[in-house]
């Protein structure tokens, strides 16, 4: 996947089309038309979030390289958190509750999903423990430490029957210098 674009700060035209989406949907219009629309270049996971306190919307730029259904989607997601807030007044309410769904179809959203998590996978964790055999030279790499004693696969099959054997023993290595060619996954 491409690096999405980076961007950061107010988005003035989300902020205007979101005044009307929440004022469509029934949203008294001073709240509406005090939302700001705000991007957080800090976020990592998360899709959006929403202030009731401040009225202010912040979003993931990670959702401009998912497409604009995407960032209008999220931004639907958030307003109906604000919407369900200002209809609850001073009552408190479950974040993803009945309340929030009901503003969820108000705004064009019903069955939305009650999570804020982007919805792309993580990125897969690196390894980051290199192990060497000590007869052959062949480095395999893992995400998590090798905490069993673990044996040349290739060296024990040519040289000791198949059978574990120490003298093959994989030994921790420092991993290569970053922008050298990479050994093969183990
Ligand atoms: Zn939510
Ligand atoms: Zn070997």
């Amino acid at each position: 996947m491409p690096l999405p674009p980076r961007r950061s700060g107010l988005d003035e035209g989300l902020t205007m089309m979101v005044h009307e989406w929440l004022i469509q949907a029934g949203a008294p219009a001073t709240g509406a038309r005090q939302t700001n629309v705000v991007w957080n270049a800090r976020m990592r996971t998360t899709a959006g979030t929403a202030q009731p306190g401040t009225s202010r919307i912040e979003l993931n730029p990670a959702l401009l390289g998912l497409g604009e259904a995407e960032v209008h989607r999220t931004l639907r997601h958030e307003a109906a958190h604000l919407l369900a807030h200002w209809r609850a007044g001073r009552r408190r309410i479950p974040t993803h509750g009945t309340e929030w769904r009901q503003a969820c179809v108000d705004l064009g959203i019903p069955g939305e999903r009650a999570t804020h998590t982007l919805p792309f996978p993580r990125r897969k964790m690196a390894p980051k423990y290199f192990y060497q055999c000590p007869a052959c030279r062949l480095t395999v790499r893992r995400v998590r430490r090798i905490t069993r004693a673990t044996a040349c696969l290739r060296c024990c099959q040519a040289h000791s029957g198949g059978h574990f054997d120490s003298r093959f023993q994989f030994r921790r290595i420092p991993p290569p210098a970053a922008g050298s060619a990479q050994p093969p996954a183990g």
